[in-house]
């Protein structure tokens, strides 16, 4: 049977990554995003029979209709990766306006869970081995002073969250891992107001530089994969050594 992937923020940056890794394993894929609807375009262009589907993840409603939308095009969903993600403006803490802390939250945390509980409501009822890869950061680990600690709260949470449900599911037979990358080339950084952030950190990388999408997809895709499967509750760092 064919593997039916969900990756949430498949449009860009390190989620689009994961879509075109996944189409060329013979993955189907439903991508969702947020709003940039010319994105989601390139990627129709670029990977005709990938479903591209504008969900935000934090809302609950959006959340289902992604999920209907991917099985309507290819059957029961398989495989989860909680990729979607959101940092708010760099800066210090003190600055952080209430509707940056409640959207990252709601974005990066529970748009998390709202995607696990949907596909582990269907895999429940269907005995599906399915598997979840959510894509924390080094954050987690390093707090990300000055720049956005609040985000790298929520990336701890997720991180926490994969290592209790891969407990709680794995007598299922489902796993749940986690990919922490350190700083990778996407737009995110320009959204965040430092385009040049990759480059500023890059002396403090161990290898000496930031990453590429492709070499997290990579990490995920392996996660995914019947290679990994012993493997749960891991949290896979993919920092260059950061
Ligand atoms: P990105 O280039 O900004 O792309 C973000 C993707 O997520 C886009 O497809 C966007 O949709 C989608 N998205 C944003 N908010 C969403 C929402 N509420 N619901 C659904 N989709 C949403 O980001 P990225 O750098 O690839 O980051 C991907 C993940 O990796 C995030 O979880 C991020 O925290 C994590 N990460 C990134 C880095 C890094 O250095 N880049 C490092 C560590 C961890 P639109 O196109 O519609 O906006």
């Amino acid at each position: 049977m064919r593997d039916v992937l969900v990756v949430t923020g498949g449009s860009r940056g390190i989620g689009a990554a994961v879509t075109r890794a996944a189409h060329a394993r013979g993955y189907a894929v439903g991508a969702g995003y947020a709003s940039d609807d010319a994105a989601a375009d390139r990627l129709r262009a670029e990977l005709p029979g990938v479903v591209a589907v504008r969900a935000d993840v934090a809302d609950p409603a959006s959340v289902t209709a992604l999920f209907d939308a991917t099985e309507a095009a290819f059957g029961p969903v398989t495989a989860l990766v909680n990729n979607a993600g959101v940092t708010g403006r760099l800066g210090a803490f003190t600055d952080a306006p209430v509707a940056t802390l409640r959207r990252v939250l709601d974005v990066n945390v529970l748009g998390t869970m709202l995607c696990a509980q949907e596909a582990l409501r269907r895999w429940a009822d269907r005995g599906t081995p399915g598997r979840i890869v959510n894509v924390s950061s080094r954050a987690a680990t390093l707090g990300s002073p000055g720049e956005y600690v609040h985000y790298a709260a929520s990336k701890a949470a997720v991180e926490t969250f994969t290592r209790g449900l891969a407990k709680e599911v794995a007598a299922q037979g489902i796993r749940v891992n986690c990919v922490a990358p350190g700083t990778i080339h996407t737009d995110i950084h320009a959204a965040a107001g430092d385009p040049a952030r990759p480059e500023r950190v890059a002396a403090r990388v161990p290898m000496g530089r930031a990453g590429e999408p492709e070499e997290i997809a990579a990490a995920v895709l392996w996660l995914l994969s019947a290679e990994a499967s012993y493997v749960t509750g891991a949290v896979l760092q993919a920092g260059g050594g950061i």
